[in-house]
């Protein structure tokens, strides 16, 4: 079967055993990503790009998927989507789109601590949960703070890195090179950093770890990253998917959601 799609974020969750399920949407539907683990596919890319904004055609994308203009002009991609310290709208100062922002940073917001290869915080929103987890490739995760808006959960994020990184290391991750972390033990240990205003954010009693196993039977031992833009064809076995990466026998690994906008079709 030969399948055309432009490349996106796969939609994830949890199902019941714990374990991390992953669809690829197409230009009609959605495949099961699990259903082809094992299998040889064929991904090509057409050197077709489009913005994942406003779908034109480019030469080139920016970042995020979407073209230069988009990046720097739509809301999708303003400040507080990467640096949620940055968020104004609880004051109702608009950086690109006020109602945009509004309605994206005035909802409740959980800063965590996830192990995806080392200890790290970050900030989603708290519809995100586990999602955003799953698409960093977290082994576990737990629940530090829970805020009303994005610009509390920014302020508790900034704080807490200076105790904790803030970076998946990819390479580790799909390595499933895990440091062994006591998540609870870690989030106690923080709780005496939550001072002043920060304190009634830590989520006391939400001790709950979310351990999260990818679709994958061996990890590989060495990982290398496909460009698409270098190497327009991969023929192999897929042999599992951690984080948003695909991974191919020997180890070779492509980030869908870093090739966002990639027309491509895919033969299995
Ligand atoms: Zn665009």
């Amino acid at each position: 079967m030969e399948i055309s799609l432009t490349l996106e974020k796969m939609p994830t969750w949890l199902d019941e055993n714990g374990v991390a399920r992953y669809l690829l949407k197409t230009d009609q539907d959605f495949i099961q990503m699990q259903s082809l683990l094992g299998r040889q596919i064929t991904i090509e890319f057409t050197n077709e790009k489009y913005c994942a904004n406003c779908s034109n055609r480019f030469e080139q994308l920016f970042r995020m998927g979407f073209c230069q203009n988009c990046f720097f002009t739509a809301p999708q991609a303003g400040e507080s989507i990467i640096r949620p310290e940055l968020s104004r709208a609880h004051e109702g100062i608009e950086d690109r789109d006020l109602e945009f922002e509004k309605s994206y940073q005035l909802q409740p917001h959980i800063v965590y601590l996830a192990n995806s290869g080392a200890l790290k915080v970050g900030v989603t929103r708290e519809a995100q949960r586990p999602t955003r987890w799953i698409d960093q490739g977290a082994s576990a995760a737990i629940v530090l703070a829970k805020t009303s808006n994005r610009f509390e959960a920014g302020q508790v994020e900034v704080a807490m890195k200076a105790f904790t990184g803030d970076k998946t290391p990819w390479q580790r991750m799909l390595k499933n090179d895990i440091p062994v972390l006591d998540l609870l033990e870690e989030k106690q240990n923080l709780k005496a950093h939550f001072q002043g205003a920060l304190a009634p954010f830590y989520a006391e009693g939400e001790d709950e770890i979310t351990n999260i196993e990818y679709p994958i039977s061996n990890y590989p031992t060495k990982v290398k990253s496909i460009n698409l833009d270098k190497e327009p064809k991969i023929e192999s076995t897929l042999v599992g998917i951690r984080g948003q990466y695909l991974i191919f026998e020997g180890g070779r690994v492509l980030n869908v959601r870093s090739n966002t906008g990639y027309r491509i079709s895919l033969t299995f």
